[in-house]
């Protein structure tokens, strides 16, 4: 008669390690050598190691560009809330209500000088700032 731990090998065969997703996001699964075997092979290890070292050089890009598209996001819900009501440009706002809204004058993407004004730019509205008779900043918006 067999003893106990014999049939448990034969029922449970011993399994090496799990099948598990390439750590590179690729979407293979491997059966890994290693307990510790995050990759397929020294070229999706590669792969990864690239990818994000790119990631962390281009980070004050990435986060430029995201600063851009959420000062443009902002200028568009004000000026098309705003368009109906007051029937044409420029759509005037103050400042800190954009601000507390993420908007950031810190990013754009170009500046137009017109006479004395100064027009910031955006990718669809373009922006002039001025101080009102209480002293508060007034944004004044235009689409391009
Ligand atoms: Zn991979």
């Amino acid at each position: 008669m067999k003893n106990r731990n014999e049939m448990t090998a034969v029922e449970f065969p011993v399994n090496p390690i799990r099948m598990r997703a390439c750590r590179c996001g690729c979407g293979y699964e491997f059966q890994p050598n290693r307990k510790d075997q995050l990759y397929i092979d020294k070229r999706h290890y590669d792969f990864d190691y690239n990818q994000n070292k790119r990631k962390i050089k281009n980070k004050h890009i990435i986060v430029t560009e995201k600063q851009l598209r959420l000062n443009n996001r902002v200028l568009e819900k004000h000026y098309v809330a705003n368009i109906e009501s007051q029937k044409k440009e420029p759509i005037k706002c103050y400042l800190d209500i954009l601000k507390a809204e993420g908007f950031s004058t810190k990013n754009y993407i170009g500046v137009s000088e017109e006479g004395t004004e100064k027009f910031y730019l955006l990718y669809d509205y373009y922006y002039l700032l001025f101080r009102n008779k209480s002293n508060q900043l007034i944004i004044e918006i235009y689409k391009n």
